[in-house]
Formats: C-alpha cells, sequence, structure tokens
C-alpha cells in the first residue's frame, strides 16, 4: 500500500487578503504528499535546489514520506508567485521559475516502479510521461495539471490524459481543455480522451465527479476561516487517492467518499498559508469533519 506522486516541490511568494509569505513550502507533489500520507504511505519524486530547507525535507520524511526520489541538485528551488484578488475568486501568477525543474530526468528508484497508485501531479507533461514510462502496469494511474501546460504544451497534455485512469482538473482547466463552458459536457467529453473516472473540481464550489455509471456532485466542506486557497486542489487529489489506496476499492460509492475525504482534507489547506495547517491535521479531526460532511449533504 503506497502511492507514488511526481510533482513540482516548491518555494512560493503568496498573497492574499489576509497577509502574505515568501518562499514558503509549495508545490503540487508537496500538498498532494501531505494529503496522502494522512491515509497511506507516500514516495515523492521530484527535485529541489540548494535553497531547499533541510528542515522540511526532515519534516515530510516524518510524516512517513519517502524521499528516495527526490533529487537535491544544485541551483534554485521551483518557485512559483502568486496574488489573491479581495474576494479570494481571482488569482494571478506573478512569476513562475522553474528553476532546477529546467534538466531535471526523474529517476525512479527501482523497487518503486511497481508502484500500483501513481498519481501524475502538477508539472511539466514531459516529466508526468517520463515518470509513467518508468512503472509497470499500476492498478490505477491518476493526473492534475494546470492552465500554464494546456496553453503552452496541448498536445502533451493530451498525451497524459489519454495514458491515465483518473483525471483531476479545476472547472477552468477542463473548460479550455474541451472549449465549452458547460461543465457538464466537459465532463462527458473529457470520458472519450482516456480517462474512465474525471473529477471536475470547482473551489468554494466543491466537485464533480464522473464515470461511465455515475455522476456525483459534493460541496465543499464549509470553511469559516479562508487564509490561502493554494494547494487547495493538489491537496483534495492527495486525500482522495490517499482514501482510494488505504481502502483498495474502486466501486462508484467508495469513489464519491473518496471524493468527501478530498474536500475535507482540503478544508484544512486552506485555513493557513502555505502547508502550516496540514502539519497538524489528525484523523481526528478528519473523522469529525467527515460526519459533519455528512450531516450537510444528507437528503432524505
Ligand atoms: P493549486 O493552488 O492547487 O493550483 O496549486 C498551487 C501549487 O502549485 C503551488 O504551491 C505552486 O508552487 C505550484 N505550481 C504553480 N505553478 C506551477 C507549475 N507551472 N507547475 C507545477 N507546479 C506549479
Amino acid at each position: 500500500m503506497s502511492v507514488l506522486i511526481v510533482g513540482s516541490m516548491a518555494l512560493d511568494t503568496v498573497e492574499t487578503a489576509t497577509g502574505r509569505v515568501e518562499n514558503a513550502l509549495g508545490g503540487a507533489a508537496t500538498f498532494a504528499g501531505m494529503a496522502a500520507a494522512l491515509f497511506t504511505r507516500v514516495r515523492l519524486c521530484g527535485v529541489v535546489g540548494e535553497d531547499f530547507p533541510p528542515h522540511e525535507l526532515e519534516a515530510l520524511s516524518n510524516r512517513g514520506i519517502d524521499l528516495a526520489g527526490v533529487e537535491r541538485a544544485a541551483g534554485k528551488t521551483f518557485h512559483w508567485s502568486g496574488v489573491y484578488s479581495h474576494d479570494f475568486t481571482h488569482r494571478e501568477t506573478l512569476d513562475t521559475q522553474l528553476n532546477v525543474f529546467e534538466h531535471f530526468h526523474p529517476k525512479l528508484p527501482d523497487d518503486w516502479r511497481d508502484s500500483e497508485y501513481v498519481f501524475l501531479a502538477n508539472i511539466h507533461p514531459a516529466l508526468q510521461l517520463a515518470v509513467l514510462e518508468q512503472t509497470k502496469r499500476p492498478r490505477l494511474v491518476f493526473c492534475d495539471t494546470m492552465n500554464l501546460w494546456i496553453d503552452s504544451q496541448p498536445e502533451q497534455v493530451l498525451e497524459v490524459l489519454r495514458n491515465v485512469d483518473v483525471a483531476f482538473m479545476n472547472d477552468e482547466e477542463a473548460r479550455a481543455i474541451c472549449n465549452t463552458h458547460h461543465l457538464v459536457l466537459a465532463g462527458r467529453k473529457l470520458l472519450t480522451m482516456g480517462p474512465k473516472i474525471v473529477v471536475i473540481k470547482k473551489g468554494e464550489h466543491g466537485a464533480m465527479l464522473f464515470s461511465q455509471d455515475d455522476y456525483f456532485v459534493a460541496p465543499s466542506y464549509p470553511v469559516e476561516m479562508l487564509v490561502d486557497p493554494t494547494g487547495a486542489g493538489d491537496t483534495f487529489a492527495g486525500g482522495f487517492i490517499g482514501y482510494l489506496d488505504q481502502t483498495g476499492n474502486h466501486s462508484p460509492q467508495n469513489l464519491r467518499r473518496a471524493l468527501v475525504y478530498g474536500s475535507i482534507v482540503a478544508s484544512f489547506a486552506v485555513e493557513s498559508f502555505s502547508v502550516e495547517r496540514l502539519r497538524s491535521v489528525t484523523p481526528g479531526d478528519i473523522a469529525e469533519r467527515y460526519d459533519r460532511f455528512r450531516r450537510i449533504i444528507e437528503y432524505h
């Protein structure tokens, strides 16, 4: 039981209505890894530079995240900087510095090649494909992406989609890939492009799950303190995948539960900048929100 995750490991500078952080721990693989580690064992593949704080690697490792696939390279860590509108509805990317990711050639440790669950989290689609090529018939392959790659590398993003079982993306990305404003149609169309399961994330408005046999929608958990939405999507995916791996059950009912667990873990991520709140989440905290969530969406 373990999930292999490849994606960005970053130092982020983020500004929201509640404040600003500089060079804080971030990255798609970091958020997803911390979320999945709440449910299962995690193998992380990525690269960090010389400026990446050693104590952060130690903290990840202390959570049971195996870092044998994380390369420490000469140069600076991937850096992303963004600012949110006052009402948190829009995000502007101010800067993306690939840095050590520019020359990164992922190499999986030999005993990771048979990983059963593989998450290609947000990073250049060529790197996602390079990792997938090194795996041996995983049980489930998941992917996420970002507008930057949809705009700049559309063919490679489509190639990733053709090779995955489950695709996560946000509403804006789904609209861009499918060239439609209609999310129900976008979900159906994505099911013809490779994945058997499609999850469209809609931020504070929840998430939609599409498969041949099912259609499910859940709201997001009603957080009272919104500080920084960065990484919510990655955390959502990490929680979803971690729960599936923990239970080993891919039934439509369990996929619905996974979506709820994803929403709940993401609800903690947005309560702080960076991964601060995720550091202290306990299984009891998750169980409490899961019960409350069930009561919120109960309907007879
Ligand atoms: P999200 O809010 O779910 O889109 O994820 C935000 C995280 O993605 C931040 O921690 C960033 O470091 C990371 N990120 C931003 N841009 C990219 C990119 N082009 N490739 C990979 N990761 C990125």
